[in-house]
């Protein structure tokens, strides 16, 4: 092992300030992301964007979310295929994009539930419909396609549907 590599180098896994150890809350510093932030003087609160921001609508919604949890969900966010991350103006896009966020929000609800250690039903519940919504999701864009490819990219406006809004 070189020197690079010894364990004492290596990232710490928890906070030198507060003990936290989510892998995603990490920094450089050794201390969470929350406490790098009253370091500096800002407060460890940030305004999540539980939709994202691919339209003014959609980026006017906020919700005040601990630092350290608004990290875990921006790094679900991340993961998904382009397309959930910015929907564009078809609905089903949108609407995919929606319930694949809400997936995201009870899958990190179900690691807040096990680190609290609050009764395993409840994180259970929560992996059950982080499931139905990532398995709901992918199967909107399925139909979002067949409906372009069918009925031809104006089936929107053909179909009379009311506005979808959030
Ligand atoms: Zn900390």
């Amino acid at each position: 092992m070189s020197r690079s590599q010894t364990p004492s180098d290596a990232a710490p896994k928890s906070c030198r300030q507060c003990s936290e150890d989510l892998p995603e809350a990490m920094t450089r510093r050794g201390l969470c992301y929350e406490c790098t932030r009253v370091q500096d003087f800002r407060r460890p609160i940030e305004n999540h964007h539980p939709f994202g921001r691919y339209n003014g609508a959609v980026e006017a919604i906020t919700v005040e979310i601990p630092g350290n949890w608004h990290r875990v969900l921006n790094a679900r966010a991340n993961e998904r295929p382009p397309i959930l991350k910015r929907p564009g103006d078809n609905p089903l896009h949108q609407i995919a994009s929606a319930v694949a966020a809400l997936g995201e929000a009870v899958a990190t609800f179900a690691d807040f539930a096990r680190r609290q250690q609050w009764p395993e039903w409840a994180a259970k519940l929560a992996d059950r419909f982080a499931a139905a919504a990532d398995s709901a999701s992918t199967w909107l864009l399925v139909l979002a396609g067949r409906l372009d490819d069918r009925l031809g990219p104006e089936w929107r406006r053909d179909l009379d549907l009311p506005l979808w809004e959030i």
